[in-house]
């Protein structure tokens, strides 16, 4: 899967890409990651400034960042990956609030093109013209779509078949599709912390028990930390 991001600010992104699971992904050729400069495509002014943002046409605070650069590097993407295969992707707090299911969707993709806006937001008419999907990661505002598109590649790749060291662990994640619960509290050694112990249960060996209270447990967690869920089935 090819994952391609448009940002003002590339440097955010090692820190994350450069640890872990994601790492092992790309270096093992499950991912390909490739971050675009948004101002190698903006024209340079006499003074050598790069126009990448102008102020809002009918006044307001803060800058827009202009349609032309963002149009450019898209024919870009496209050009280098998959022209027709191409899903475009917009990080923003108006979009439609991302979840796991849409991350599972995603995960099929060939080719998906993350744009990360920054400053008052993008200009509409690049919407128009090249965005397939507005999405959120919630409600709530941040300064750019960096810290966004790093979620979205996070948790669709963890969805890519050999990413995870066992591909079942996904499988029984909360929200996944065979668990439309949260899932339940986990334990550790050592057997006895601090005067907690680990459930008995747990130390028995028999599966059905085990199957059963695992159950239980995280129907428990799903009716206290997320009743909306409950509504949803
Ligand atoms: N003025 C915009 C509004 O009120 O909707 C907010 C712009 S925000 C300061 C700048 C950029 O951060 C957005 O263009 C978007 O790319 C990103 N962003 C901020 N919050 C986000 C969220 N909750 N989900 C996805 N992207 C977000």
């Amino acid at each position: 899967m090819i994952l391609s991001i448009i940002t003002l600010f590339p440097k955010m992104f090692d820190s994350v890409f450069d640890h872990s699971i994601i790492s092992r992904a790309i270096k093992s050729k499950k991912i390909t990651i490739n971050i675009y400069q948004l101002a190698d495509f903006a024209q340079s002014t006499n003074s050598s400034r790069k126009i990448l943002d102008s102020s809002p046409y009918g006044g307001g605070p803060g800058m827009v960042l202009r349609p032309e650069p963002l149009y450019k590097a898209i024919e870009k993407i496209k050009q280098d990956n998959f022209p027709n295969q191409s899903t475009v992707i917009l990080l923003s707090p108006q979009g439609k609030t991302y979840n796991y299911i849409r991350a599972n969707n995603l995960s099929k993709e060939k080719s998906v093109i993350l744009v990360c806006g920054h400053y008052e937001g993008v200009d509409q008419r690049f919407i128009d013209l090249c965005v397939d999907e507005e999405l959120s990661i919630g409600d709530y505002v941040l300064t750019g779509g960096e810290i966004p598109a790093m979620v979205v590649i996070d948790s669709v790749s963890r969805l890519l078949v050999g990413v995870l060291g066992n591909d079942n662990s996904s499988k029984n994640d909360s929200f996944s599709q065979s668990n439309s619960f949260l899932k339940g509290p986990v334990y550790s050694r050592p057997r006895k912390f601090l005067g907690l112990e680990v459930p008995e249960i747990l130390l028995n060996g028999n599966h059905k028990e085990i199957d059963n209270w695992r159950t239980e447990e995280s129907q428990k967690k799903t009716r206290n930390n997320r009743p909306d869920l409950l509504n949803e089935r």
